[in-house]
């Protein structure tokens, strides 16, 4: 399946028009035809289940109506409820939403968590949106889409562009809906509302302790490590100051509006705290070279943790990439093209669907504790994060030993087989 060229934007950035859904599906055909799968199951795995489109109306603060188009879809619900976090972005689609309910879906099974995968998505641009306009843009939605989620159903969680404080609106909508508090129907809540300890960190500690793991692996000391990462939202900022705290230098980091570049290290905290969400960002910062997002990829570094977007190293550019491991906080920033050309030079990609699980490691605790109405401490959430990231990391390597491939196919044949076998042993109804 060809992969359509990618259109430049202004500052850099490579847009979403790449074909993720292609790209997922291209994926899973490789790892079906690892495991010979049936014709008819891979068809199966290749589609999601469900998937809704949605046009809601919101009145913004002035007055005035603005129809907004949103997407639930459920990929595979097999091995239990279906799980995914919901993206506000301009750059949505349905068909990318689908690729990353089918990650979803994967991610679940190769850490191996009793869930299917699922996404949502609404083509909003928050940062055109007053505080009260998400609110009502999220309750909106949420209701438009409710049929599908549920705490035994459909758990939604925050993904680009949501945070805890949607959660809160969307567990509210849902609960009023219902009649009663409902904390189970999604995860990434603040803790005040049963929220986990250590959810909001979760991905970002799950991407470093992947990272320690390829470093010992790959022969890397991490002490004298230089990291690159794209993207300083929650999953990047929290890389960057974990893999500091694991020794690593942290040379260039970006946001969408650019990059900034310090050979010598930057100062993680200080531009988490000082500079990141303030009036002109991170670039504000004095003390690095202003680069922009695709000069920050090629930047010489022995780490490269992609953890914005979709599609940021592709055909075009993977043959400048120097890190030698590539972490990917972010679904998908590596192209099929990309792959192939960075392992024929020897290099190691921990692939989305193992090294971004974290955060849905840590939903998964906070759903369970939901359910229980009993709370754990944040280092116990901790180490049982890191227990299984190791264990999910551990039995990857040895899948790819044993199938001679990369760890993005070995993570998809561990994911794709789990998936294969819930499936056919529940049958096809009727
Ligand atoms: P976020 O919204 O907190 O941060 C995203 C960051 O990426 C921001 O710094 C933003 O400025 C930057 N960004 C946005 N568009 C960009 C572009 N076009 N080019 C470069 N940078 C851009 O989001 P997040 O929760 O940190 O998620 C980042 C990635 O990690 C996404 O791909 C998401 O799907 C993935 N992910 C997130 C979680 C989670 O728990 N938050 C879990 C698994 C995977």
């Amino acid at each position: 399946m060809g992969i359509p060229a990618i259109t430049p934007l202004e500052d850099g950035i490579m847009s979403a028009e790449v074909d993720i859904l292609a790209m997922a599906r291209q994926q899973l055909a490789v790892a079906t035809g690892h495991l010979n799968l049936d014709g008819g199951l891979h068809q199966v795995l290749a589609h999601p289940q469900r998937a809704l489109i949605v046009n809601f109306p919101v009145v913004m603060d002035n007055g005035e109506v603005q129809v907004f188009e949103g997407f639930r879809v459920q990929h595979n619900a097999s091995r239990g409820p279906t799980k995914g976090g919901i993206r506000y972005h301009p750059h949505v689609s349905l068909s990318e939403t689908s690729a990353l309910a089918m990650w979803m879906t994967w991610k679940c099974a190769v850490v191996n968590i009793p869930y299917g995968g699922a996404k949502g998505a609404v083509r909003v641009d928050t940062k055109k949106l007053s505080r009260r306009e998400l609110e009502k843009l999220t309750r909106r939605y949420v209701t438009d889409i409710n049929g599908m989620l549920g705490e035994r159903s459909d758990i939604p969680a925050p993904d680009i562009g949501t945070n805890a404080q949607v959660m809160a609106w969307i567990m509210d909508t849902m609960s009023m809906q219902v009649g009663h508090t409902v904390p189970g129907v999604v995860t990434g809540k603040p803790i005040e509302l049963g929220g986990s300890e250590g959810r909001v960190e979760a991905t970002g500690r799950g991407v470093v302790v992947a990272l320690e793991e390829a470093a010992r692996v790959h022969g890397l000391d991490l002490g004298n490590a230089r990291v690159v990462i794209q993207g300083f939202g929650n999953v990047g900022a929290t890389a960057a100051r974990l893999a500091e705290e694991a020794g690593a230098t942290v040379v260039a980091i970006s946001d969408a509006t650019g990059a900034i570049y310090n050979p010598k290290g930057l100062p993680v905290r200080e531009l988490a705290t000082k500079y990141s969400g303030h009036e002109g960002g991170i670039r504000e910062y004095q003390d690095a070279e202003k680069v922009t997002n695709s000069e920050l990829l090629e930047l010489d570094c022995d780490v490269l943790i992609p953890a914005a977007i979709s599609a940021q190293i592709t055909a075009d550019n993977a043959d400048r990439i120097k890190a030698s491991i590539i972490v990917e906080g972010a679904n998908g920033p590596c192209t099929p093209e990309a792959d192939a050309i960075i392992g024929d030079k020897g290099h190691l990609i921990v692939p989305d669907i193992l090294a971004n699980a974290g955060g849905v490691i840590v939903s998964y605790f906070e759903w369970v504790q939901d359910l229980q109405n009993f709370f754990w401490e944040e280092d116990e959430v901790n180490v049982k994060l890191k227990k299984i990231m190791r264990a999910a990391f551990a039995s990857v390597e040895a899948t790819r030993v044993v199938y001679k491939t990369d760890m993005r196919t070995a993570a998809l044949i561990i994911g794709v087989k789990r998936v294969s076998e819930a499936t056919v042993r529940r049958g096809i109804f009727p």
